[in-house]
């Protein structure tokens, strides 16, 4: 069990988040991003795993010269 950092009083589970990120004009926010998300204020942690794909997400959007893009993490 992992104690929050935040709040100190939830402990991390396995859930998902909807994660927002930004890079230059593009924005893109990702739904269903597999987290280990806290019972208390919902603060999220990201495995190195999924963090690697959302950058390669918004590099693609970037590439796409997309302003906003929305989409649902595929793993
Ligand atoms: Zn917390």
């Amino acid at each position: 069990m992992i104690s929050c950092v935040i709040c100190k009083e939830g402990i991390y589970k396995d859930g998902s988040t909807t994660v927002t990120l930004e890079r230059e004009s593009t924005i893109i926010v990702v739904k269903a991003v597999p987290a280990m998300v806290c019972t208390n204020c919902g603060k999220y942690i990201l495995s190195e795993e999924v963090t690697e794909y959302l950058m390669k997400l918004l590099d693609q959007a970037v590439l796409h010269g997309a302003a906003f893009e929305m989409l649902n993490y595929a793993a």
